[in-house]
């Protein structure tokens, strides 16, 4: 596991007095699972680059468990014997590599220099590279992380295996980020954010991990956009924490921060056994459909997409991230959700790049719209179901009879999974705005019936953990054009 860290700043060598370690020394730390070394790896006026090695001990990894149980928690049992020996544990980046930073860069990662404090004060041209992150939720998830903190990313996807190429790439990269700011911004950054990428979720956190993630991420957090997926992840989404971080760094937001509204959210109370793997994974359910959304549009070449009924343009924001689509446009009936977007996505600061690709406009599903017309595909997320039922049927007529793009692709709640939520009682909706959920009979029917009327084929696939009688939580139609 290996984190560098340079800088071009002049003289360069002052990252060893920033760091608190001399650059001609190589110092080995002792830690409860293994070692780590820090070196310098070159040391020149003009650049300086600290390594830090952690050579964890897998065999001590396996009896003792210290990321897993030392803290008291139950022990997962994923992976049987076979799963404990085999991983990644001990090359890839994760919880262990923030303990190694907090242990050996403490003063660093609290901002403070015994010998040159000005230099922890100041903003630096800083790198920094962590060798292997896993990331099982793709590269968009590593950018909305890093990007909006002002870091340049640049991520190399690593093969599963050098050796065989044709196995193709895994779900780690090689990250290198860069920016001007401060080493303890860097050092907090890559503290609270590496165990949240790699989102290892089965010990347990407490109170201090509370503290933990409110001294390392006051300053920053507030201010960003995926402050309630960091807060939830970090703190092994459990919601009641996740709530205390939030309020505690932004006071003034509380009111807005609705964990408890939406039951497919509502599923980070520690729970045990076989029901919490099931019930973590709609956590991200919301990334989930984003990821698959974005791989359908991918697989079917589509470069003009339009999103109907985009709400705060999560999923505009994924597709930016692509290059491959061309045009991206937002809709939505709403003007408060699309100012909410524009402000995600930070359009009126006007990246000129970006303000090409994009534009978002008012309107709805409903009626006759030319604007809808000439797109490759349209999307429609989490957003039928808010339609009255008898409006339905003119929402048919005016995207597929009408503006007619070459692919449809609509999520919607399976009402079937609806009883793996215990926060609602029988019959009762995932939302207080839904007019109707459907089972999975029920959506098979429409798509088919609204594919047979408009020319269409449609396939339909399951999003999110899929439980054996019930299904998955999300179910998705994809609709293509008949030629
Ligand atoms: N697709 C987004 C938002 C889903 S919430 C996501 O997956 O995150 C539903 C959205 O549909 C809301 O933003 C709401 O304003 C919008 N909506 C509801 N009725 C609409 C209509 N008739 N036309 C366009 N948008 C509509």
């Amino acid at each position: 596991m290996l984190l560098t860290i340079t800088t071009t700043h002049v003289p360069a060598t002052d990252l060893g007095y920033l760091l608190g370690k001399h650059p001609d020394r190589f110092q080995t730390f002792p830690l409860p699972f293994g070692q780590a070394h820090v070196f310098f790896p070159e040391a020149r006026e003009d650049s300086c680059t600290a390594a830090l090695l952690l050579d964890i001990d897998q065999m001590g990894l396996v009896r003792g468990r210290p990321d897993r149980i030392a803290k008291g928690g139950p022990a997962s049992s994923k992976g049987g014997l076979f799963g404990q020996y085999v991983t990644d544990r001990a090359y890839a980046a994760s919880s262990l590599m923030s303990v190694a930073l907090a242990r050996v860069f403490s003063s660093a990662l609290k901002g403070t220099c015994r010998d040159r404090p000005e230099l922890a004060e100041s903003a630096l041209p800083l790198s920094a590279e962590v060798a292997v992150l896993p990331c099982r939720d793709g590269e968009g998830l590593l950018q909305r992380l890093f990007e909006p903190l002002g870091y340049n990313v640049t991520l190399r996807p690593l093969p599963l295996d050098e050796r065989f190429p044709e196995w193709g790439e895994g779900r780690h990269y090689q990250v290198s980020l860069s920016g001007t700011l401060r080493l303890c911004e860097l050092l907090s950054h890559l503290y609270v954010l590496i165990p949240v990428i790699d989102d290892e979720k089965h010990y347990w956190v407490g109170q201090d991990e509370l503290g933990k993630l409110i001294e390392h991420a006051r300053g920053w957090l507030e201010k960003h956009p995926e402050q309630e997926l960091i807060t939830l992840r970090y703190l092994k989404h459990q919601r009641l924490l996740s709530r205390q971080a939030l309020a505690s760094l932004t006071p003034e937001k509380e009111s807005e921060i609705h964990f408890g509204d939406d039951p497919e959210r509502n599923m980070d109370r520690p729970i045990s056994g076989k029901a919490e793997d099931a019930l973590e994974q709609r956590i991200s359910l919301n990334e989930h459909r984003i990821d698959a959304v974005v791989g359908v549009l991918k697989k079917l070449g589509a470069r003009r997409i339009v999103d109907l009924g985009c709400g705060e343009g999560r999923l505009l924001r994924a597709l930016l991230m692509e290059r491959e689509f061309e045009r991206i446009t937002g809709m939505d009936v709403s003007l408060s959700a699309l100012d909410r977007a524009r402000r995600r996505l930070r359009l009126d600061e006007g990246s000129a790049g970006q303000s090409e690709r994009i534009n978002l406009f008012q309107g709805s599903l409903i009626y006759r719209d030319k604007r809808l017309e000439g797109f490759d595909a349209a999307c429609i997320l989490e957003v039928i179901e808010h339609l009255d039922p008898d409006r339905l049927a003119a929402f048919e007529r005016s995207i597929f009879g009408l503006a007619r793009p070459k692919a449809v692709i609509v999520t919607t709640p399976n009402a079937d999974h609806n009883a793996l939520f215990p926060s609602l009682s029988p019959g009762q909706f995932r939302h207080h705005d839904h007019r109707f959920e459907w089972s999975r009979a029920e959506f098979a029917n429409w798509t088919q019936e609204v594919a047979r009327r408009y020319g269409y084929t449609v396939g339909l696939a399951g999003i999110g953990h899929e439980d054996v009688h019930l299904g998955p939580p999300t179910q998705m139609g994809v609709f293509t054009l008949c030629a």
